[in-house]
């Protein structure tokens, strides 16, 4: 649970955060509006007047451990809104919990601050509702750029919202709705703005940080006197003069990503693309309707290292989708060899309440799905443990998260927080979480290296 020092006789809310970065983007925006209205967010059920669960409803797994949030805070507190991706399917909802107060679906903030001032009036504060709201904010670092549940030195950057694509395995368009981009100038407003607070490292992200700005026909904005234009290639090129990392996640590999790799290469932008491929045979890309389905994708990965040989390239995979044959699952094992990704998961398929895939005929059975999920990730495996020992040698730049007595845990360029590895420095126990640091790297295994402070 979010948790803060309540100040007396507030209003206090409880808050669950569950899901992605884009859940946890939007529970940041709804934890900073019940902050301005003068709520406290507190860390126990207990003290909680209300509890806000922020759900996540894409796989079904997912839908499970949403539904035992709800239900544990029902039993430890009674007073429960239910938000996010969940709160698409309310009758999921109110057939295991019918006591839930307030249902509302993800990106609403407006209907879940209705829910909470129904439930929670704000208190009125004779001071705080003459001001405006950039200056009740203004005191302080974190406020001003709004309620962070991430580290002070990182920070996601949501640059849309929803997806134009159907793939088949998905049910985000349905809960999230078609793409919706922010205006370039309002994000590097937002991006400027977090960096001044004291962010290092910037991660985009989207359903489809490719499309961005297609809703908007690439419209262009004035920021800092020149006109960019709502587009990813000009995106990254103006994000790359805030002088922090830049990562992106969740690009498709449509013909204008080529346009990014030479910032990368120069440096502006960190050389890492988070590019989920999902598959390598063409047939199963079509049945699961991927964007860029007919991509080349072997010769573009081919080219953008070329270009960048430093790129660090994760993606995600499914094994067992509907009707993949055994020579399809040996092509993606070829297809493993060939590429030699730096960080890859994966999945077995499995059905998603609601998506068209589950009708596709041939459904593969699960011992099946499950022998093929090990032999990729074994595959994997010794692909990233080899890429990551080449590593072994040399000199990297580091961001640090975290400090104690035993060192430092800090990540590379090649490192996105809580889903890569990490880079332990064995004599870092003097460094600041936030500092960029150059570390000579002394070893590595399948997942992360570790090495001492480079002299
Ligand atoms: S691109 Fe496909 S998988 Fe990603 S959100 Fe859109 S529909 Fe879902």
């Amino acid at each position: 649970m979010s948790r803060s020092i309540p100040s007396a006789n507030s209003p206090r809310v409880g808050f669950v955060s569950l899901g992605c970065p884009k859940a946890l983007v939007d529970s940041e925006r709804i934890l900073t509006q019940l902050r301005i209205e003068g709520y406290d967010i507190v860390g126990s059920y207990g003290a909680a007047d209300v509890v806000v669960v922020n759900t996540c409803g894409f796989i079904d797994a997912a839908v499970q451990e949403s539904l035992d949030a709800i239900g544990e805070a029902l039993a430890e507190n009674g007073k429960v809104i239910v938000t996010g991706c969940l709160g698409k399917r309310a009758d999921v909802i109110r057939a295991t919990h019918p006591g839930v107060l307030a249902i509302t679906g993800p990106q609403d903030y407006a209907s879940v601050m209705s829910a909470v001032h129904v439930q929670l009036p704000p208190k009125h504060d004779p001071f705080l509702d003459v001001m405006p709201a950039a200056r009740r904010r203004s005191g302080d670092r974190n406020i001003d750029v709004g309620v962070k549940l991430t580290p002070k030195h990182y920070a996601y950057l949501k640059i849309s919202e929803g997806c134009n694509h159907r793939c088949t395995f998905c049910i985000i368009p349905s809960m999230r709705g078609d793409l919706v981009s922010r205006p370039i100038d309002e994000v590097l407003i937002e991006a400027e703005k977090l960096v001044k607070s004291g962010v290092r490292e910037l991660l985009v992200i989207s359903q489809d940080t490719s499309a961005y700005g297609v809703d908007l026909k690439y419209a262009a904005r004035e920021w800092h006197g020149g006109r960019h234009r709502t587009r990813m290639t000009e995106l990254c090129a103006a994000l790359a003069e805030l002088g922090v990392w830049v990562r992106l996640h969740y690009v498709y590999p449509y013909p204008h990503v080529d346009e990014v790799i030479p910032l990368m290469a120069q440096g502006k932008i960190l050389p890492y693309l988070d590019i989920p491929f999902q598959h390598s045979s063409p047939r199963i890309l079509k049945l699961m309707k991927r964007p860029a389905a007919s991509a080349k994708t072997l010769e573009r990965i081919r080219a953008w290292r070329a270009v960048c040989p430093q790129l660090t390239i994760r993606s995600t995979f499914i094994v067992g989708f509907p009707g993949e044959t055994d020579a399809e699952f040996e092509d993606l094992l070829e297809f493993l060899h060939e590429a030699q990704l730096d960080r890859v998961g994966a999945f077995a398929y499995s059905p998603v309440d609601g998506a068209r895939a589950n009708d596709l005929p041939g459904a593969v059975p699960e011992e099946v799905k499950q022998e093929r999920l090990e032999r990729f990730m074994a595959t994997q495996a010794g692909i990233s443990a080899a890429r990551l020992q080449r590593k072994v040698g040399t000199t990297l730049q580091a961001l640090v998260d975290q400090v104690d007595a035993d060192g430092a845990i800090a990540r590379t360029a090649a490192d996105a927080p809580e889903i890569d590895g990490v880079l332990r420095i064995l004599d870092g126990s003097r460094l600041k979480p936030g500092l960029f640091v150059d570390v000579r790297i002394e070893a590595a295994d399948e997942h992360d290296l570790s090495g001492r402070v480079a002299v």
